[in-house]
């Protein structure tokens, strides 16, 4: 049996290192809020299924060929021929801004159905995780995504849901109403500290909307806080951890590498503080590196980190 599965749009990531109108050189990644969840937990070596519909197209076979790389089970991606694979452009107008601007319409993913995803719960994962990003991406992959939660909660597995607002794809109204009938799926709800009001009905008080969430029967819910770390509610009360002081690169995955190693040392039997201890280590690898997951780290890396050995790996 599989730990996780994980499901989403995979994009391809053209990346320039100026504004783009400027031409020049494009750095060519993929990405995806979930994608760079399966590689995190996959380079701690837990077993992770990622399904998909990509595009029968270049950008389709990159993100299989890098997945297999990163040894993420992708027998349960589709290759669709009428949709394409969809895309992203990063820029950066000022030396610390990044700005996407994405091709997702009419995309593969954007027509991921319940049916897609039959043979991967079938396989029975111990974990299903999902994003706020699925749901908004079109009605067939929103009741894809209630699908897979509702499956996952009746075959026993835990679901995770990482809130990932993206404003580009959906208002907060249809957010705070989508992400509402998700809660009672969910064991483990992930967001970012302005994102946790979408999951508990347009509250913006913390507490509040925490005691909220317990109430609905969530069982922990975790905030990220970037370079404030992260906080973990649950019936222990309140868990807090440090970031790690590290130079930031590019903060954009930092979330999704998060995840992964929260996932990772829950599936690991660790407790609560463990759990987010591996949390902002992932994050702290993250943020040094461009790309959303390259940097994610392997269980070697993170021992190093959270032991806090040598800075210079002799
Ligand atoms: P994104 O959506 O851009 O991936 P996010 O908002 O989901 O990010 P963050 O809170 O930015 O998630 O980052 C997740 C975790 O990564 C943080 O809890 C922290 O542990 C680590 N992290 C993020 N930024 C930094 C930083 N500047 N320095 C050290 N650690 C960081």
């Amino acid at each position: 049996p599989v730990d996780v599965l994980t499901f989403g749009e995979a994009l391809g990531s053209f990346r320039a290192p100026a504004r783009l109108r400027m031409g020049g050189g494009i750095n060519l990644d993929v990405a995806g809020a979930e994608l760079n969840v399966a590689i995190g937990l996959a380079r701690l070596g837990h077993s992770v299924r990622w399904a998909s519909k990509v595009g029968a197209d270049e950008i389709g076979e990159l993100t299989l060929r890098t997945l297999l790389a990163e040894r993420v089970l992708v027998d349960s991606v589709v290759r669709d021929p009428a949709h394409p694979s969809a895309l992203m452009l990063v820029d950066k107008p000022r030396a610390d801004q990044a700005r996407v601007q994405y091709y997702r319409t009419d995309s593969a993913a954007s027509t991921l159905a319940e049916s897609d995803l039959v043979p991967a719960l079938a396989a029975k994962p111990r974990i299903v995780h999902a994003t706020g990003i699925t749901a908004a991406l079109s009605k067939s992959a929103s009741s894809a995504t209630t699908f897979a939660l509702r499956t996952a909660v009746a075959q026993g597995a835990i679901v995770s849901f990482d809130v990932n607002h993206r404003s580009q794809l959906w208002s907060a109204e249809t957010a705070i109403s989508v992400i509402g009938k998700f809660i009672p799926f969910i064991s483990v709800l992930v967001a970012s500290a302005d994102e946790l009001p979408l999951a508990a009905g347009g509250e913006t008080d913390e507490q509040v909307a925490v005691e909220q969430l317990i109430a609905g029967g969530i069982s922990e819910v975790v905030v990220k806080r970037g370079a404030d770390g992260a906080t973990a509610y649950s019936a222990a009360g309140r868990q807090d951890a440090d970031a790690f002081r590290v130079s930031v690169v590019d903060t954009i995955g930092a979330g999704d590498a998060f995840t992964a190693g929260y996932l990772s040392a829950m599936l690991d039997g660790l407790d609560i503080e463990a759990r987010l201890q591996r949390g902002v280590a992932a994050g702290a690898c993250a943020v040094g590196s461009a790309s959303d997951w390259q940097a994610a780290p392997e269980r070697t890396e993170l021992e190093r980190l959270l032991t806090a050995a040598d800075d210079v790996a002799r």
